[in-house]
């Protein structure tokens, strides 16, 4: 072995930089649209149409459906790829004079060092909903927003990143495919994640705009007299358990065992 060469594995871990890219990317625009046209749910299909005029006729015209979809977005971009190109400047440039402040407020507040990463965050024209994807880090965002929406948006799916990290170090028996819907583990990220953008240290970087899943809201339980929806329910533990000073390891732990009495309401697995 070089001895010269020679870094600690501990320290590698510590090594290059955390960073989110924000581009146009045309295909992955596309996948995620013909995604949701095609969604269980009628009203991401809606959304989609509603975003694209013309869409649907040209759609129900075409005998290749996915190849009329594919044109149309062809020729949207023909149009509007400097414009999504632009927006996607714009939220770049918003997003660099927080990253770093936020990446070391995310791992503070979550209690742990995670190797560095960089995140891509696609723009999406269809206006339906905005999907992440936890492996590759990945995400889109409507382009045609405002700018603080946006560092909302991404700030919420890279705690969801980093939320992931910890709770795999907490529960490496739970499957990967738990971290997602329908199953509980994500039911409990969500309504934790709602709670973590609102910790002060980071919501003095990025303040969210997240006000948490409608269908969920009405999932209520009285408290002290209050009647509190799942949301606010986490949000007073989170708010304990800061005063408190237990550890976020601990935290997750309680509400693990807590989030049972959950289940059925949430529809989880
Ligand atoms: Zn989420």
């Amino acid at each position: 072995m070089n001895r010269g060469f020679f870094i600690p594995q501990k320290h590698l871990l510590y090594m290059g930089a955390f960073q989110v890219e924000f581009k146009a990317n045309k295909e992955a625009d596309k996948d995620s649209g013909w995604y949701f046209l095609n969604h269980q749910w009628k009203s991401r299909a809606d959304r989609v149409y509603y975003n694209y005029k013309g869409l649907k006729e040209e759609m129900d015209a075409a005998e290749d459906k996915r190849k009329a979809f594919s044109d149309y977005v062809d020729r949207f971009y023909e149009k509007n790829n400097t414009t999504v190109e632009e927006c996607a400047e714009k939220f770049q440039k918003a997003w660099d004079a927080v990253n770093d402040p936020i990446f070391e407020a995310l791992q503070e507040v979550m209690e742990i060092r995670t190797k560095p990463f960089t995140a891509k965050c696609y723009m999406h024209t269809h206006g339906s909903s905005s999907p992440r994807y936890l492996d590759t880090r990945r995400m889109l965002t409507y382009y045609n927003q405002p700018v603080e929406n946006v560092m909302s948006v991404v700030t919420h799916e890279l705690i969801h990143f980093i939320y992931f990290e910890k709770w795999k170090e907490i529960f490496p028996e739970h499957e990967r495919i738990t971290y997602d819907s329908p199953y509980l583990q994500w039911c409990l990220s969500e309504v934790l994640v709602f709670s973590i953008e609102r910790d002060e240290r980071i919501s003095k970087i990025v303040p969210t705009k997240d006000t948490g899943y409608g269908e969920w809201q009405r999932i209520i339980r009285f408290e002290n007299g209050l009647q509190k929806n799942i949301f606010h329910h986490y949000f007073s533990l989170y708010e304990k358990n800061l005063a408190e000073k237990t550890s976020f390891a601990d935290f997750l732990k309680f509400c693990w065992q807590d989030v049972q009495q959950f289940k059925d309401e949430l529809k989880a697995k």
